[in-house]
């Protein structure tokens, strides 16, 4: 077998047997294929796409580059992952509130790039936090506390790590047969067998409409059911920012507003109904009884106090969230009704301003970031306060001026948070 006739293979829409699927990931594990050589072919499978049998190929290929965690001996486990957004920290809410409602949570997450956020990074936040556990400490947690949040192995599914890294400098990121490959040998080699996916849909997000949005949920949900894993998806609204406050720290300050029912906002909403689907998966009860439960535990703080446990546990001191030296307030230039906050604006400034990086290896600054002040369909007079940045850096005015905000005299219909769900 030869790489490059594989490429023009590819690159002519023919379809990759499963055979030179499995050489393509072991010879690119092994260096025999240059980074140069795969760059291509993955952007002849962005531009050509694949037929579901590739895909299952190429999950499977990818998943055998790596080992699997066998977590039998905890239980049911339910797992949730988001394909990515602005101001998304879902995961630390959710997290410890299934576990308080009796599903034991064994979560591995990334850290963050571009302009959206990772759940790792937001917990580093968190002075002494330790994201690395062994696999002994991990499970032995999650017997003794219901919820441990790790970071991904160098060992998860190496051949995703070493292809994403291109994918993320070579314009191959928004690929559905990538994404979905991607996501799902990732979370076949957690081991979980029940998941909930939220596929982010909209400016901020990596697919940005609905049709596509349906196709990767279907794809990832037929992957899962081949796995033997039970997979629901929520295609959600990425057109706003999830929540009041984008940046590391201040996202865990929100993400305890909510599980300390201070807030009512677009976050809680969808918390909510993601850790009801992880209840109903999680202890084989109806939707209306999980639900019950997960409001139930946010109200007499259960979840808050797993919260506690769970950053205890790993070593965190949440007394001590570090914040930016600098703050700038942003005012409103005019009158009316806030119509529109840009998601993906909003997540680069918060990026501008140290709380994300455009590299792997970039410093983040933890107490940078945003925190809005209203939310979409307020009305708002000339002069309010309409977020306030925070940051170490000392940032040029035309960062501040980026369009974030539309205010018109005629107030637009609100968005659906939520469009559907595919099981
Ligand atoms: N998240 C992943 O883990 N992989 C992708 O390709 C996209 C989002």
């Amino acid at each position: 077998m030869n790489i490059v006739e594989l490429i023009n293979k590819k690159r002519l829409g023919l379809i990759l047997s499963d055979n030179e699927i499995k050489y393509i990931i072991d010879e690119f594990m092994k260096d025999n294929i240059k980074d140069y050589q795969m760059s291509s072919l993955l952007m002849a499978i962005t531009i050509k796409g694949m037929t579901e049998n590739e895909i299952f190929s190429l999950t499977k290929h990818m998943l055998e580059s790596g080992k699997t965690l066998d977590m039998k001996e905890i239980g049911t486990l339910v797992d949730k992952h988001s394909t990515g957004g602005v101001g998304d920290k879902t995961t630390l809410i959710i997290a410890p509130l299934v576990a308080s409602c009796g599903v034991n949570v064994a979560k591995m997450s990334g850290k963050g790039l571009g302009h959206t956020g990772g759940t790792i990074d937001k917990l580093e936040s968190i002075p002494n936090f330790k994201v690395n556990l062994t696999k002994d400490e991990f499970l032995k947690q999650v017997k003794e506390i219901g919820v441990a949040i790790v970071s991904q192995t160098n060992n998860l599914v190496p051949a995703d790590k070493k292809m994403y890294a291109l994918r993320d400098v070579t314009g191959t990121v928004e690929s559905i047969a990538l994404i979905a490959s991607s996501i799902m040998s990732k979370k076949i080699a957690s081991g979980a067998k029940k998941l909930v996916i939220d596929v982010k849909v909209g400016n901020g997000a990596l697919i940005k409409n609905i049709e596509d949005a349906t196709k990767l949920a279907e794809l990832m949900t037929k992957i899962g059911n081949k796995n033997n894993i039970e997979v629901v998806c929520l295609l959600t609204n990425m057109n706003i920012p999830l929540g009041n406050n984008v940046g590391n720290a201040l996202e865990v300050k929100e993400a305890m507003e909510i599980l300390q029912n201070k807030k009512e906002n677009n976050l809680k909403e969808l918390c909510i109904e993601l850790a009801t689907q992880m209840v109903s998966l999680g202890l084989n009860i109806s939707y209306e009884e999980a639900k019950n439960k997960v409001i139930e535990n946010l109200t007499n703080q259960k979840a808050y106090n797993k919260f506690l446990e769970l950053v205890k546990k790993q070593g965190g001191n949440i007394e001590e969230l570090p914040e930016s030296k600098n703050k700038f307030d942003i005012k409103s230039p005019k009158e009316g009704y806030l119509n529109e906050i840009n998601a993906l604006e909003l997540g680069k400034l918060s990026m501008a301003l140290g709380a994300g990086r455009e590299k792997l290896d970039d410093e983040l600054d933890y107490g940078a970031g945003i925190i809005i002040h209203k939310n979409i369909g307020d009305y708002v007079k000339r002069g309010d306060k309409l977020m306030t940045l925070y940051t170490n850096k000392n940032i040029k005015a035309s960062v501040m001026n980026t369009p974030i905000f539309s205010i018109n005299k005629i107030k637009k219909e609100i968005e659906p948070l939520i469009y559907k769900t595919i099981k």
